[in-house]
Parts: C-alpha cells; sequence; structure tokens
C-alpha cells in the first residue's frame, strides 16, 4: 500500500514537472532535420529542400503542448455545437 502510493505520487510530480517543462519550452527541435529547417542532401554538401515536417521552421510543438491545445479548443468550443 504504502509502495503504491510513494509510485503515484512519484508518477505525479513526474507529470506535473513534464507540464511546466512544455508549458516553458512549448517547442523542441524538428527530429527530421534536427532543428535546421531544410534537409541536407548527401551528394551536393549543401542546404536543399525545406522540411515538410516542421513546415522549414525547424521546431515542434511537444507533445505535452499539442494535447494542452487541444484540450483547450475543445474547452473553447464547448458551448458552440448546442
Ligand atoms: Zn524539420
Amino acid at each position: 500500500m504504502r509502495a503504491s502510493l510513494t509510485a503515484i505520487a512519484i508518477l505525479a510530480a513526474l507529470a506535473l514537472g513534464y507540464a511546466v517543462s512544455c508549458a516553458v519550452r512549448p517547442y523542441r527541435d524538428c527530429w527530421l532535420c534536427d532543428g535546421r529547417g531544410h534537409h541536407r542532401s548527401k551528394r551536393k554538401r549543401k542546404l536543399s529542400r525545406p522540411c515538410r515536417w516542421c513546415s522549414a521552421t525547424g521546431k515542434r510543438l511537444r507533445y505535452g503542448r499539442r494535447l494542452w491545445n487541444r484540450a483547450r479548443r475543445v474547452h473553447r468550443n464547448a458551448g458552440v455545437a448546442r
């Protein structure tokens, strides 16, 4: 019983820390282009076409922040559909 309470407390603390970090830094580097915004072609050794995954910004919204934005949108639009 005591061990499960400790585990729940640890998980809650981790979730809270992740939520705070998502609020402070909502963006992370794009995994496909490593934050450059462009793909590097191997043969020509120069920056080539823009990254489609991040729209050439090099940044992606973090998963927790995307969930938060979706929850906010659902909450905001809740009264409209009725
Ligand atoms: Zn990218």
